[in-house]
């Protein structure tokens, strides 16, 4: 057919084109510390074929063609890499070149003549042996039982980019080039890549070459090989743009796990075209995994666990990730590994996103703030201590804190810029750097100018610096003012893993009065503190800040609506109510706060208070209502253990009801050991409560 090829010869004649316009108007914005192959040297296009992938020897042998574009001046030699490999010829141009060499991963080709800046040449490089698994055992190209497969990108490799660990190339986040992939297997095994299937020869000597090839242009790592034992279960998805085909190769033996595992996949895909624009490829594509291995999102051919072939919903989250990905990541690539949030916080906050679509706005709320409090609890200790998400060191770039506070940050960013600045920026983003990569810099400043809203200052505290804001209601006064009321919200922000405060800060606050009249408002401020005066319609009796938990700051809350004596339980905050008496509704808002409280204005002397947390209690409370409060306390890390150090200490709960008022001794029951158990305050009120130890000497001194 000649359609086909038409297609592919425009499509890398706009790339060549298009990639110098690029770079024009997107000069380069990122810190990097060192030069990339593709600085000297782009592929616009690799024929890779493997041509033996032996199962018993774990070996592959074959070639690829590279067909490569000088991006400067008198170019004499040219370098690729490859992993492990052994290249047995080299091809320029179809002559055969004596001058290269194979070492540290770097294979180094001398030209028979200098090349110019735009020049094309075809190097063909023939390489067969064992291959590269990185040291962390995740990224390279694995063999295991009937299965052969890579892994895009290796934990432990430095840097990150395995598209060498299968064929010579060159291994960046940068360079994008177009794929033909064959792989040649045994008759009885199937063999799967990226982009469209054109055919399967059958050589009669019991083996077949697989042909696949991409339309859209892929950096090395997100292009992929996998053969063994499958069975395909083919469907396809109405999307915006086009009918694309879906495949799902699985074990011969979940064959009928598929359906139920993958429910919901055409309902996810509507939900992200809706908000991130059309499927970015020519296939949704999933192939199984063994012996272990994980996931990774190959465009349109994602590596999936067998494992995760559940046959029920109770993993779709990960394949939801990988899909996510498509977007985030394949289509726009992070500009270097320490552009990761990008990629990852990305496609974990579309795990949550999801279920917005599916299960309603209460389900991604509910999962937020669960992955929150892992956040808050334990990324610090996981990554080794707080990091800006911006220029990760590499040794954590598939850490806690790229992952899961990044996902955290997409949220907050959600918030701030409001739904439909967020949404429409975020799609107008992924057009304007389609199959090309962006850096967070191009990411800040294209939001800040699509939006209007200058987003420096966010990202200077979300993104640039570590850890995280905390806020707060200090207090408020009210003031009757014509027919309503003059509201002044003092607001204040603590630190935690940061010492730099976060500006231009938009905090939400919530006025209710008894008969659940609600307000919402915003206050914007800067630095430690900050106050603004409302004017209401009606007294508010309550006054919460972000209630609808827009911003992932140091705090875990939740609200609950409560109309029956019943135990309730507020997960993520450490705190269960015991409802026993209630006549009408209650709104009951519990807040841990990760934060040390305010210390000042101890009641009793010998009392020294938490320095890591405390909890706020809000909300409505009728007359008649009456619940106890169970606080969870444990000597563990990020919860009790620097206020937990005695045994010989006793332990006491302290409230106050609010900011400006004196930490007093309340009176509770404790069940469990000193280091771990509950507190139980018997009649729970509106205020804050923190923990507390008596030291041994002035217990008797009551
Ligand atoms: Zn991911």
């Amino acid at each position: 057919m000649t359609k086909p090829f038409l297609i592919a010869f425009l499509t890398i004649f706009f790339l060549l084109n298009s990639q110098n316009i690029v770079f024009a108007q997107f000069p380069l914005k990122e810190n990097r510390k060192t030069a990339l192959y593709s600085d000297t040297i782009e592929a616009i296009h690799y024929g890779i074929h493997l041509t033996d992938i032996n199962l018993t020897n774990k070996t592959i042998q074959g070639y690829t063609e590279a067909k490569l574009v000088s991006r400067t001046g008198k170019l004499s030699a040219i370098k690729l890499e490859l992993a492990r490999l052994s290249v047995d010829s080299v091809f320029i141009n179809s002559v055969k070149i004596k001058a290269f060499s194979l070492s540290n991963n770097k294979l180094a080709i001398k030209l028979n003549a200098q090349i110019n800046s735009g020049d094309t040449i075809l190097a063909a490089i023939y390489y067969h042996g064992h291959t590269f698994v990185d040291p962390s055992g995740w990224g390279g190209f694995h063999f295991s039982g009937d299965y052969a497969l890579n892994l895009g990108v290796g934990f432990d490799a430095i840097p990150h980019n395995l598209g060498k660990a299968w064929f010579p190339c060159i291994d960046d986040f940068h360079d994008r080039a177009l794929y033909d992939v064959y792989l040649t297997v045994a008759n009885d095994k199937k063999a799967i890549s990226g982009g469209t299937l054109v055919d399967v020869t059958n050589h009669g000597n019991n083996t077949s070459t697989w042909h696949w090839k991409t339309e859209h242009t892929l950096p090395t790592y997100l292009i992929s090989a996998t053969t063994g034992k499958y069975e395909l279960v083919a469907d396809t998805f109405n999307g915006l743009k086009a009918r694309i085909p879906i495949t799902y190769y699985c074990k011969p033996e979940d064959l009928k796990k598929t359906a139920g595992t993958f429910v919901n996949m055409k309902n996810i895909l509507r939900i992200f075209e809706n908000h991130f624009g059309p499927y970015p490829f020519e296939r949704v594509g999933y192939t199984g995994t063994p012996g272990g291995l994980g996931a990774m999102e190959h465009a349109s051919n994602v590596s999936y666990p067998f494992s995760a072939w559940t046959g029920n919903t109770e993993r779709e989250w990960w394949y939801t990730h990988e899909l996510s990905h498509m977007w985030f990541g394949d289509k726009v690539t992070c500009a270097s590994a320490e552009d990761m949030w990008l990629n990852e916080g990305w496609a974990v906050w579309c795990e949550s996103l999801y279920r917005e679509g599916i299960y309603r706005k209460q389900a991604y709320r509910d999962n937020m703030r669960s992955k929150l409090k892992g956040v808050l609890q334990t990324t610090a200790i996981t990554d080794g201590g707080y990091f800006a998400l911006y220029g990760i060191p590499q040794t954590i770039t598939y850490g806690s804190t790229v992952y899961q506070k990044g996902g955290q940050v997409v949220h907050t960013l959600r918030g701030y810029l409001g739904d439909s600045l967020f949404f429409g920026g975020v799609k107008a983003y992924l057009q304007k750097y389609a199959y090309n990569y962006a850096s967070t810099y191009d990411l800040r400043d294209f939001l800040s100018s699509y939006s209007g809203i200058d987003l420096k200052p966010f990202f200077d505290a979300w993104v640039f610096a570590p850890g995280f804001p905390h806020f707060s209601i200090d207090s408020s006064v009210i003031v009757k003012s014509g027919s309503g009321y003059d509201v002044k919200v003092f607001v204040s922000q603590k630190l935690k893993g940061t010492t730099q405060y976060a500006n231009a800060n938009h905090l939400e606050i919530t006025f209710m009065d008894n008969s659940w009249q609600k307000n919402i408002d915003t206050i914007v401020f800067s630095g430690a503190v900050g106050h603004k005066t409302f004017h209401l319609p009606f007294f508010p009796t309550t006054v919460m800040a972000d209630m609808d938990e827009k911003i992932s700051d140091a705090t875990t809350d939740q609200f609950k609506i409560i109309k029956s004596t019943d135990e309730y339980d507020y997960k993520q905050t450490f705190c269960k109510l015991q409802v026993e008496k209630i006549a009408d509704s209650a709104l009951v808002r519990i807040t841990h706060n990760w934060v040390a409280p305010d210390s000042l204005n101890l009641l009793q002397p010998g009392i020294r208070i938490s320095d890591s947390r405390y909890w706020t209690v809000e909300g409505i409370f009728p007359n008649g209502f009456k619940a106890k409060g169970e606080f969870t306390y444990k000597a563990t890390e990020n919860l009790d253990k620097t206020l937990l150090t005695d045994p010989k200490d006793s332990l006491v709960m302290l409230y106050r009801t609010g900011a400006g008022s004196i930490w007093a001794k309340t009176p509770f029951i404790r069940k469990g050991s000193w280091a771990e158990g509950t507190i139980t305050v018997n009649k729970l009120q509106k205020g804050e409560y923190t923990l507390g130890v008596l030291n041994s000497k002035y217990m008797d001194k009551k």
